[in-house]
């Protein structure tokens, strides 16, 4: 069971629970922020529209767990409303617009500047968040003098054993994954008996690719019941494994990230 504010990383690490005159006085020359951007929005008939949120969060405070006592990575509040505008009309969506989405990044990433920090990593869990994150972190690079970093959680691979073909393929919203996950976090918050399976006929072909975004689509292109994977095979168990298989690694790409040199890119 998830607590929010409770654990490693909101006990040591929440930037927010420092004082304006703690911050003034940190070294921030190290300091990678940590801004999680989720969403709110229909994760079909079982699971909560507050899923992307929650699991960011809860992804976070258990990789939090795994850094050591001197890290220097601090974790922000979460930015707990991205662009869901493919889920738009479906009840319990509230989706920013794409300018509002990079209005807000603007404003949090200059605050964050002007408070004298130079490293940020978007810490994204919502697919639709993933062009406007990727475009809005070179435009913050360019704005603010930020170093901007990007990490999808998926991208470490957490759930790789845990998935077959098919879930790999299809499983992109509220299926297996997504639901083990939120019945590991909150088990009061999902309905298993509802629990669909329902996976989208992805075209085959290199030049429809799904994973290459070679076409747009809303929800209800791909998807009669607002999933797209297969729920009723999640499990607690599985979800529980699947988050202490993600807590180290994702504290491995912290580190990874925390460390890195922007001035070791250029030879000349
Ligand atoms: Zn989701």
């Amino acid at each position: 069971m998830f607590f929010r504010y409770q654990g490693e990383a909101y006990d040591r690490r929440f930037l927010p629970r420092l004082t304006t005159k703690e911050i003034a006085a940190m070294d921030k020359e190290d300091v990678l922020l940590v801004l999680p951007v989720g969403a709110v929005e229909q994760h079909g008939p079982h699971m909560p529209v507050f899923t992307d949120t929650l699991l960011g969060e809860a992804m976070l405070a258990k990789a939090f767990e795994h850094l050591p006592e001197n890290s220097s990575i601090w974790l922000l509040p979460s930015v707990s409303y991205g662009k869901s505008t493919e889920h738009a009309g479906h009840p319990g969506t509230i989706t920013l617009s794409a300018k509002t989405l990079m209005a807000v990044l603007e404003d949090i990433s200059s605050s964050l500047a002007r408070s004298g920090f130079r490293k940020l990593l978007l810490f994204n869990t919502h697919g639709g968040n993933a062009d406007l994150l990727g475009m809005m972190a070179r435009e913050i690079r360019i704005t603010t003098g930020l170093e901007v970093y990007r990490l999808d959680p998926g991208a470490v691979g957490y759930s790789d054993s845990f998935t077959d073909e098919a879930e790999k393929a299809c499983g992109i919203h509220a299926g297996d994954v997504e639901t083990s996950l939120v019945m590991a976090t909150c088990p009061g918050w999902v309905n298993a008996e509802l629990a669909p399976r329902e996976m989208p006929n992805f075209p085959d072909s290199r030049y429809f690719s799904f994973r290459s975004r070679s076409f747009a689509w809303v929800m209800d292109d791909i998807s009669g019941s607002g999933v797209a994977g297969d729920a009723t095979k999640a499990t607690a168990d599985r979800g529980e494994a699947m988050l202490e298989t993600a807590g180290p690694l994702l504290a491995k790409a912290l580190l990874h990230i925390a460390s890195f040199d922007m001035a070791s890119l250029k030879n000349g």
